[in-house]
């Protein structure tokens, strides 16, 4: 995971990647805060996307709606998907990131959806 809980997971494919935050935003990553976190394959990754959900409904000011109740919504999505309750809410999930990253004030909704989004469509986590 680069970037820390608001930037993005890289997978397998992307190791070859520089550690370039300009050639990263090109393939969707950020080197953000500057955090590295390297899961080995004894990580439960739906562990990690609760509790980065959790961080971030927590850390919602709750000033502006997308931001305010799409943390709680994305969180219950993330329950809904990891027992195992259909397909639905993958779109749900990518339906509330783009409404948080697109209508949130500040920088917290804004990418309080991508390492999450990243994890679904770069690891196939929820999936
Ligand atoms: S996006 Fe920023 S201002 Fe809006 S609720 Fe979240 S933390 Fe507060």
């Amino acid at each position: 995971m680069l970037g820390g809980a608001a930037g993005g997971f890289a997978g397998p494919a992307d190791l070859d990647l520089p550690l370039d935050d300009a050639r990263l935003r090109e393939v969707g990553l950020t080197l953000g805060s500057g955090v590295v976190m390297v899961h080995d394959q004894h990580v439960d990754l739906v562990d990690q996307l609760r509790r980065i959900a959790a961080f971030f409904r927590d850390e919602s000011c709750g000033q502006c709606v997308p931001c305010r109740v799409g943390t709680i919504r994305q969180e219950e999505a993330i329950e809904r998907l990891a027992a195992g309750t259909g397909e639905a809410d993958l779109s749900l999930l990518r339906d509330i990131a783009g409404a948080m990253r697109d209508a949130s004030i500040c920088g917290l909704g804004q990418t309080a959806a991508n390492a999450i989004q990243s994890a679904v469509v770069r690891l196939g986590v929820l999936t």
